[in-house]
This record gives C-alpha cells, structure tokens and sequence, in this order.
C-alpha cells in the first residue's frame, strides 16, 4: 500500500476507511525504529520512519559527547529478531562507546535493507488523529504531509534534554549546549576550561575524557550518586565464542529478568539474613562492574530498606577508597538517608574518582554550599565565586519517557493533544498505548518500566505488531485503547510504587518520577514491578486478544 510521498487533501475525501500513504509511520529512527521496520515489513505493511537527525542511531547519533558508552554489557544491547545478525556482529569490548553502537545499527540497517524506509533530516512538527477518515496525518518542518494507517513514536525514553532555566544563559559567549546535542562535528577542547553543570550518569562518562586534555575541567553537583564500577575489558575470542554459542539462553535471559539484563539473578539469599562477614565477602567477590552487583550479590537490596543500607554503605566505601581528598570524597559520597540506592538510576564509572586526584578536576557543590545565581559572558557565579570558562556543558538530563511525545503536537481524537492529557497524570496502558488516541502506539512509553532498552524495546514492537497483524488479518481499521484498562494499569503502576524504596517522599528526587522538571509536578513514570513481569503481561495481553483495545471496523 505504499504511496507517493505527496500531500494529501484529507478534508476533501469521503468518511470511511482512508487510502493512505503508509501503513505505518513511526518517528525515530534507533533502536526502536528499526525494530518497527522489521517487524512491521514482515507483515507486508509499507513503514516509512522519520527521524530529524542527519543519521540513524536515535540516541547513539546525537549522544556524541567524549566517553559516551553504553551501561548496558554490549553482548546484549542489540535486536534479538535475527540470529545470524547476533552471530555475525563482533563488539571489540564490554561497554561499546557510542561509536561502536552506532556502526552497529547501521550494520543492522545494512544488513536488512532497511534505509529505503527511512527519512532522515526531517523534523515531524505534528501529528493529528483525523476523525473523519480514522487516520493519522503527520506534518514535516517543510510543511509536507503524509497519512497512515497506525502512527508509531519511536523516539525514546531519554531523548528530550532538560534544559534548566539559569538566569543569563544566552549571555556566554563561548559553546554552551546540553550533552546531547555535543557539535556533531566535533569540539576541540583540549587546552580550554570546561564547566559542567549536572553530575550525573553523562557526566560520570564524560568527565574522566575530558579533563585529559582540557585546561581545566569544574563539574557543577547538586546532588552525588551511587556510582558502580563499569569495569570496561576488551572481548576476547573465547569470550566472543562463548557468548554466540548461548546467544539463545542470553535472549531468553533477557526477557525473563527484572531489569531486562542477561543477569544470573534472583540468586535465592538476602543480604539481612546473611551474617556480616559473609555479606561483606559476597559483596566483594562480586565487585566486578556493571549493575550486575545489584542483582547477583542478594535479592533484597532495591525492596528492604535495610538491604538497601547495607549495599548503599558498602558502595559509598568504596567510591571514598579512590578519592585522595577527603573534603571531595565527602561531596561526591550520597548517604542512605539522603536516599535509597537505585532511587536515582545509579551510574557506572571509567575513571571518575581518579579524576578528581588530577590537579586541573574541582568539584563544586551547588546544593549546599554555593548554588549557582547566573550564567555571566565568561562563566558561572556563584553565591561564593565566578568561575571562567571557555566551554559550558549542561549535563542535565532529559525529559524522561513523555518529553519527546510532549514536544510537539500530537493530536488524539478530542483534539487533546498528549501533552495537554498527561498534564497531571502521564498515563498509558502498559506504556504502549494511549486512550483518546487511536491506531497510536508508543514504544516504552510512561508506565513501561526502566530496563535494558533494546530488550524491552523489542517486546513492546512485538506487541505492537501482532496487535496490527490482528488488526490487518481481521479486516479492523481502528482500535481505541480503553479508558478503563488505562485507569487500571495507571492504579496498578502506582500501587507498586508506593510499595518501592522509590516512595521515600521527598528524599526521591529523580527523573525517573520526572522530580527534575521545572515545567510538571513529579509523577509516577516508570512500571516497578519488574521487566520480566511486565513482558508477561505484553504476552498475555497479545494472547488474548488485546483485551485493553476496543476494535472496529468502519463501512467502506
Ligand atoms: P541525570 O542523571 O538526570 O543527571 C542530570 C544532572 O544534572 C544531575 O546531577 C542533576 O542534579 C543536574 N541538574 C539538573 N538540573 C539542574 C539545574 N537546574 N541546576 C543544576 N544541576 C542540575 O542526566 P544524565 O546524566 O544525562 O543521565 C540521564 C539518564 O540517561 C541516565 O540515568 C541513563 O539512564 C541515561 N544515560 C545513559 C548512559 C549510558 O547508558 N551509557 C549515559 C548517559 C545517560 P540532581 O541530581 O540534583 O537533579
């Protein structure tokens, strides 16, 4: 059913099932977008995804700051969908920096013919449900329009930056940009002096980089992190055989563990009935980077408080071992009553504490002691100092799981967009699907949970695709995601959290409840009751029907 890429007058054609252009157009050509081509073109459905950047590769083309890598071990941050391209791509190592990431997608595109379904350089500026022919008309920067059958967001969980509003920002004379959106064409900074405001996971990456070449580098902190290890090595042949020998047991790992990640847990022992020497030695032997730790040592450290106290202590004494200064050790040292570990997703490191030894790192503390007061042609004032830079970093995070799909207008069908309904309350049913928004779908939406994405972004295209496949092979042009599935996943997903070490009050403040937006109040945006838990309820759902859907067929 592909059509030519013209402009269609919809308001002059007959109600009824729509002649469209696509099938399917999805925005967001990364992890999630490729998905979508394959398991959409699989159907025989004609796919066009749009992305504005002038490359695939979603988060790994615009992520270009210096020591972006992934968190996730390489091995299984990739598409499970074909065996041949797990076995014949090589990753040289365990944390594959955002390079590798991106030559790896394109390899998938590559091999899988994917580019003549991809638009790139253009901007989507709305999306509109159009009620009389129960379709969606997507509108580009250039004022070009397309209609389709089922509209698809694929533009990721952590896609939209958080800009803060700091008094003066348009005032520094010298680069000054959020981390994801580092000069595509590079920046020389080696000689300049850097300041980075944020210290978090981007900057736990970035800072050891950077302040090898640079004149100086000053990282900006409100608030310290529990940092784990990465432990970065290089993959090896017999590492490499020994993995593509189980990739099957791997994929399935994946999909049956809590965080997506092919991880030997739960390990059957909790950290409060294991005596202290014999905790203090699991939780050593185990020290061997990545998140692993959290999942491989005991099963009770992110669900009993006192579990959490044991690992948090545990971790912040090792972050101190590495640090030489005591007063800095203490800065970047978060305590268990400040708040629980893994309420902030907690960073992995390539030589951030060493870092801090080198003469040209300082650490200031924004919270306590010197907040910042404005951003000045030359640098950043503080209440205490003004501080000169030549390059400003805003590692500031993201918009978390409803930026992108607030960013622009996306119509419903009451002619609400999405933004106006999650203005309270960023609902969805299973973070797929939204009520009032028919033949719409999102890939890990709010309320999906936080896990391996490339995992959890595939099981959520598999829904996404058999609930079309039944759609196409039943002879249904809409389905209407039902009000009362939405309230129940919604009460659902906040009944978990409230019985999460995340409902600490006050002491949570994390983007993973949207607590670092300055434009919503906090908000629960993230399903807690375990990845694997919620694949199963994916696979139930599509089992049965897609009970949560209204379907309908309209007279041609
Ligand atoms: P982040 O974890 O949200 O950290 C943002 C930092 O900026 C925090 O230290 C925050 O302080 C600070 N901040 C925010 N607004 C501020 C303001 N107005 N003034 C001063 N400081 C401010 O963002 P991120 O480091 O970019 O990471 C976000 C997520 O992206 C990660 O958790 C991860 O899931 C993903 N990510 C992944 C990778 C990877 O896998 N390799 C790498 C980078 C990012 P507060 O903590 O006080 O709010």
């Amino acid at each position: 059913m592909q059509g030519a890429n013209v402009s269609a007058d919809v308001e002059t054609r007959k109600d009824g099932p729509a002649e469209v252009d696509y099938d399917a157009i999805g925005i967001g050509a990364g992890f999630a977008g490729l998905a979508l081509i394959h398991y959409l073109r699989e159907q025989g459905l004609s796919v066009r995804i749009f992305d504005r950047a002038s490359d695939i590769g979603g988060t790994w083309t615009w992520n270009r700051y210096p020591g972006a890598a992934t968190d996730s071990e390489s091995y299984y941050y990739c598409l499970a969908f074909s065996k041949d391209l797990l076995q014949e791509w090589s990753w040289t190592k365990r944390y594959p920096g955002w390079e590798e990431t991106h030559r790896y997608l394109r390899f998938v595109a590559d091999k899988c013919d994917m580019w003549p379904h991809i638009q790139l350089n253009t901007e989507i500026v709305e999306a509109r449900y159009l009620n009389n022919r129960s379709c969606w008309q997507v509108t580009t920067g250039d004022g070009e329009t397309f209609t389709c059958k089922y509209f698809i967001s694929g533009m990721g969980m952590i896609s939209e930056p958080m800009i803060p509003s700091i008094e003066g920002m348009d005032r520094f004379e010298g680069p000054l940009f959020h981390s994801s959106r580092w000069p595509q064409e590079g920046l020389d900074y080696r000689g300049k002096r850097v300041g980075i405001i944020g210290a978090g996971a981007t900057t736990v990456q970035m800072l050891p980089v950077v302040a090898e070449t640079a004149a100086s580098v000053t990282v900006f902190q409100r608030t310290p992190n529990y940092i784990l290890p990465a432990m970065q090595k290089p993959m090896t042949p017999e590492w490499e055989r020994e993995i593509k020998d189980n990739y099957d047991a791997i994929v399935a790992k994946c999909r049956n563990h809590v965080f997506g990640m092919a991880f030997d847990s739960p390990v059957g022992r909790n950290a409060v009935d294991t005596p202290p020497e014999e905790r203090q030695r699991i939780f050593e032997e185990n020290w061997t980077g990545s998140f692993r730790w959290v999942f491989e040592t005991f099963d009770d450290l992110l669900t009993n408080p006192e579990a959490n106290r044991m690992a948090s202590e545990f971790i912040v004494a090792k972050m101190k071992e590495r640090v030489d200064d005591p007063e800095i050790a203490e800065m970047l040292s978060p305590s268990f009553d400040d708040y629980p570990l893994f309420a902030k997703r907690p960073p992995l490191d390539h030589g951030y504490f060493e870092a801090y030894n080198r003469d040209n790192v300082q650490l200031v503390d924004i919270k306590d002691r010197e907040p910042i007061v404005e951003i000045t042609e030359t640098g950043i004032r503080t209440t205490r100092n003004l501080y000169e830079f030549d390059i400003i970093v805003l590692a500031t995070g993201f918009k978390a799981y409803t930026g992108a799909l607030e960013a622009f207008p996306i119509v419903g069908s009451s002619g609400e967009t999405l933004s106006e309904t999650w203005k309270s309350v960023s609902e969805s049913i299973m973070g797929v699907c939204v009520a009032g928004f028919p033949n719409m779908f999102v890939v890990t939406g709010p309320q999906a949970p936080f896990a391996n994405l490339p995992t959890s972004i595939e099981q959520n295209v598999i829904w996404i695709s058999r609930c079309i496949a039944k759609m196409e092979r039943e002879g249904y042009d809409v389905c209407k995601p039902r009000l009362e599935a939405q309230r129940e996943w919604t009460a659902h997903t906040a009944d978990i959290h409230r019985q999460t070490l995340m409902a600490a009050g006050d002491k949570v403040h994390s983007w993973m409840m949207g607590a670092n937006r300055e434009d919503k109040p906090p908000r629960v945006l993230i399903y807690f009751g375990g990845a694997n838990v919620y694949y199963d309820r994916l696979d139930q759902s599509a089992q049965e029907g897609f009970p949560e859907l209204d379907f309908e067929k309209l007279d041609a």
